[in-house]
């Protein structure tokens, strides 16, 4: 990236509107001396300023320290845009894999009584949870199950013993988010959801033994019911096909909207329409229905993790203490009310790898932690950390309630199985006391530690920038990959 970055403070470089003509506000990317140069020597910024040219876009076209390059918006990209000004919905803004997101469930086992069955836990939940390109699972539901799945989200697999009424309510949105339409989404994406609910799928989406590393706030910690020692369970996974595909018929029937609706972008695969027209609506009821299938996905992914667990510990996933801590979404849009140069205003807040992050007091975040804030789960990679902070009051003001959503690439797939082998990454790992697993060929070399930035750092700067502040620390101790 070529263009202009200039230093705000401590935590944030700004991309000035007058860098392209067409650019409706400034870029912002949050980041510290360290991480900028990395993000200098990458285009994402370039997908910042040209974010900025959304019709309605309020305030900044913002990217967080996890920034990479993306689909048109970089990941780690949030943009706010207002409906009454016009403002549009993107897909690209809300990316494929839509409500791509990660939960952390929780046990009160410690890790010297995991360690000892620990290749055999690992080994059995490889065996059990469908992981890998397309793969279906175990959970099949017909055409019109897979829209009752999407219309009214996990409660559906709840009803049916798949699950508590409690991991409800330690759910974003409570796991439905309301306006969906499993009408808007295309039989053929209703055909591929159908086998794939309960699926990790591949790549960066995984199934993680954890353990409280470090605690960074007690009272917070305590609040979250986490202690150091203590064994949790992250799973990272989406939508599967089905939000794919709801992505791209979308983007097909969005292609002619900038004409039509009489603006310009700099980038085609910023296709968008108005929030309040009738292709924005439809997306918008498409893309809600998606989402709550992806919570479905996580909550099926999470029953054979708890069922696993039960098995190979002879106790039930309730005497385990299996709870579930809180489940996040990272690729989404929601309209959300925010002040606005002093004024309430509701906006499209699109977060494409980035996660909210409402502060204590926000009607939205469960009662259990509304005195405290919600729970935000920060994967970082495979070897080294993923964290669990709490949101913070400097998301209102500085970024649409939003921060990060892992530790972001560091290295394409291509470079990173270059500099090591399936193998040679496996060995380097289990020395480390870690048992990874992967279905696909390549799949370790790709994602292994070196291919991510450093969690720690992407982490300081959002605590440093009060958008979420350090909870707990988390290091891996077993991991299953697509
Ligand atoms: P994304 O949603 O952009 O695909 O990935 C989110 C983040 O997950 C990445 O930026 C990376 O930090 C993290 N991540 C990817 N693979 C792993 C893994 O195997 N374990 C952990 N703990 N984090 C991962
Ligand atoms: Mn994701
Ligand atoms: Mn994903």
């Amino acid at each position: 990236y070529a263009g202009p970055l200039e230093k705000v403070d401590e935590t944030r470089w700004r991309i000035p509107r007058d860098y392209k003509p067409g650019m409706r506000v400034d870029g912002i990317i949050f980041a510290n001396e360290a991480l900028i140069e990395s993000i200098r020597a990458d285009m994402a910024p370039e997908q910042v300023a040209n974010v900025a040219f959304l019709p309605g876009i309020q305030v900044a076209s913002l990217a967080m320290p996890d920034i990479h390059w993306g689909y048109g918006f970089c990941i780690g990209g949030v943009c706010a845009t207002d409906p009454s000004e016009g403002g549009v919905i993107s897909p690209g803004g809300v990316g494929y894999d839509i409500n791509c997101g990660v939960r952390l469930v929780k046990t009160n086992l410690t890790y010297s009584e995991v360690q000892p069955r620990l290749r055999e836990l690992v080994r059995r939940l490889f065996q059990t949870i469908p992981a890998g390109v397309g793969r279906g699972g175990k959970y099949r539901f017909n055409p019109q199950e897979t829209r009752r799945l999407m219309a009214e989200g996990p409660r559906f697999v709840v009803e049916r013993d798949l699950g508590v009424p409690e991991d409800l309510l330690h759910t974003e949105a409570l796991g439905r988010i309301e306006g969906a339409d499993p009408d808007e989404v295309s039989d053929h994406a209703v055909r591929r959801g159908s086998e794939q609910c309960g699926t990790l799928g591949s790549g960066n989406h995984f199934l993680e033994v954890q353990v409280v590393d470090a605690i960074y706030d007690e009272a917070v910690a305590q609040v979250f019911g986490l202690e150091k020692n203590q064994v949790c369970v992250m799973i990272h996974s989406g939508s599967r096909g089905l939000g794919y595909q709801v992505c791209d018929d979308y983007l097909a029937l969005f292609r002619g909207c900038p004409s039509k609706y009489g603006f310009t972008l700099p980038d085609r695969q910023l296709a968008c329409a108005p929030a309040e027209s009738p292709e924005g609506k439809r997306y918008i009821a498409a893309m809600r229905a998606a989402a709550n299938f992806g919570f479905c996905n996580r909550q099926l992914l999470m029953h054979q993790a708890r069922e696993v667990f039960a098995e190979v510990f002879g106790r039930s996933w309730q005497d385990l203490g299996m709870e579930l801590l809180y489940d996040v979404a990272h690729n989404i849009a929601k309209l959300e009310e925010h002040i606005i140069d002093g004024k309430p205003k509701r906006v499209w807040v699109h977060r494409k790898g980035a996660t909210r992050a409402f502060p204590a007091g926000h009607p939205e975040v469960p009662e259990a932690f509304r005195s405290v804030g919600q729970p935000v789960i920060i994967p970082g990679d495979m070897g080294r950390a993923s964290w669990v902070l709490v949101g913070s009051a400097g998301s209102m003001s500085k970024s649409f309630g939003s921060t990060c959503h892992g530790a972001g690439r560091a290295l394409s797939r291509t470079a990173a199985k270059a500099a090591a082998s399936d193998r040679v990454v496996e060995k380097q790992l289990e020395a480390q006391g870690i048992i990874a697993m992967a279905t696909s060929r390549g799949g370790l070399a790709e994602e292994q530690p070196q291919a991510y930035k450093n969690v720690d750092a992407v982490v300081e700067v959002v605590h440093q920038a009060d958008l979420s502040r350090k909870v707990a620390r988390m290091r891996p101790i077993g991991v299953i990959k697509g």
